[in-house]
């Protein structure tokens, strides 16, 4: 197969823009073999649910200059799982594509203005922490009032956070608190700190907000940009005192943080300390591969069968950031058994905003999801995301859990403190 020649038109030709999304289209030789990995095109069966179509509605809109409310509504359908950029041998960067044509459509496209006021609420109101905290608690109270996808969210318990160990450790590392994690799971840092601090390691909190991904992928590059900015500004003290590792138990915001260096190369401010953060960056479960000494701490044999567990990997750990079997050989290690399920590869529904913008899709993708997870009488769900843990559980049978609470748990009964 060869490359698929096209031209830009005039409006783009010449533009940063053009230049850009030509060279990355250019890649792209149609082949196909990106469609099976898709869950929109395996949902919806149409080639311009899927990755190979949706390029191909991007290269017409850059060859003719036309922008159509169809080319937007079907890049509003992909999921930026970046499922397709695993399975692709010309390596076309799908997610940087998407992103980078979204947010030209964005600024020409005028959208109906129940669609911007809710997409502007969800800009104004979700990466800020306290903001969160009062609209789910505002939600709760008024539950009656908001949709079925809403109230269903707004209704999942919270479990307590627990004790965050105090000792002086000589190391320390710093964890990520993000947006909304601290609202709907604050049990999960607490439960990263307990795990760590029983390899000698002290994890300390930031003043960091939101990572910056809901707006980028939002098609407000420029308010993700200030995000990142502000996040670096805000944890550079700690960068400067000698933290280890910012340690990232939502591989959502994981993902986004390794990009923030070539986010920001551009910058002449902010270019180096980027990069520095994003050399930082640490999933959760690096960590613990890399400090978990079995002959220091070993796990006794349970006395039952063990917790039958299906895993299921985030996109954002799989995909965004190519985290795979490290997550499964702690569980195994801890004493669970993990069960087998079929398409890991492919994403729950939860996509950050998406659950909310595009709610039919969503629900059909995680009763997709839940099949192949349930299929195999696992008695629970573990996962590695805050997004995806809410997205699930909203109508999982079982207990959808992240997987570091599992971790400690096990830990908290093989040696009590
Ligand atoms: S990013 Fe995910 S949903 Fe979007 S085209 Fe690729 S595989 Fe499909
Ligand atoms: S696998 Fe890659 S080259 Fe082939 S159609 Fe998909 S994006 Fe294009």
């Amino acid at each position: 197969m060869s490359h698929v020649e096209f031209e830009l038109a005039p409006k783009f030709a010449n533009t940063p823009l053009g230049i850009e999304a030509e060279e990355l289209l250019d890649k792209c030789i149609d082949c196909g073999q990106c469609m099976v990995k898709c869950p929109t095109f395996r949902l919806l069966n149409e080639d311009e649910e899927s990755p190979r179509g949706r390029i191909q509605l991007m290269r017409k809109m850059y060859a003719t200059g036309v922008v159509d409310h169809e080319l937007q509504q079907r890049l509003d359908h992909c999921l930026t799982c970046r499922s397709c950029e695993a399975m692709c041998p010309e390596h076309v960067p799908f997610g940087h594509l998407l992103d980078i044509t979204k947010s030209y459509i964005e600024s020409e496209l005028p959208r109906s203005w129940r669609t911007r006021l809710l997409r502007l609420g969800m800009r104004l109101v979700v990466p800020f922490r306290g903001r969160f905290g009062l609209a789910l608690f505002l939600g709760r109270l008024f539950r009656k009032q908001l949709s079925p996808t809403l109230r269903a969210k707004v209704e999942l318990p919270v479990a307590a956070a627990g004790p965050w160990p105090d000792q002086p450790r000589k190391r320390r590392m710093l964890v990520w608190t993000g947006c909304v994690q601290p609202s709907l799971g604050p049990s999960i840092n607490a439960a990263a700190a307990r795990v760590l601090d029983r390899f000698g390691i002290h994890l300390e909190t930031g003043d960091e907000g939101c990572c910056g991904a809901l707006s980028l992928h939002m098609a407000a590059p420029e308010e993700s940009l200030a995000h990142m900015r502000r996040n670096i500004d805000a944890l550079w003290p700690q960068v400067e005192a000698g933290i280890e590792a910012i340690v990232m138990t939502s591989s959502g915001c994981g993902a986004h943080l390794r990009d923030y260096g070539k986010l920001l190369a551009d910058d002449p401010r902010y270019a180096a300390k980027a990069q520095r953060i994003t050399e930082l960056v640490r999933d959760i479960a690096e960590v613990v591969a890399a400090e978990w000494r079995e002959d220091l701490l070993p796990i006794p044999p349970r006395a039952g069968p063990p917790p039958r567990i299906a895993w299921q990997s985030p996109c954002s750990l799989q995909h965004g950031q190519g985290i795979n079997g490290v997550v499964e050989n702690i569980l195994k290690r801890a004493g669970f058994k993990l069960t087998l399920t079929d398409y890991p590869f492919l994403c729950c529904g939860s996509a950050g905003s998406y659950s909310v913008l595009e709610p039919e899709l969503a629900a059909g993708l995680r009763e997709a999801k839940l099949k192949t997870l349930l299929g195999t009488r696992a008695t629970l769900i573990a996962t590695g995301n805050i997004g995806c843990q809410h997205h699930l559980a909203v109508s999982s049978p079982v207990p959808v859990r992240h997987w570091i609470e599992l971790l400690d748990e096990t830990f908290a009964e093989a040696w009590p403190h």
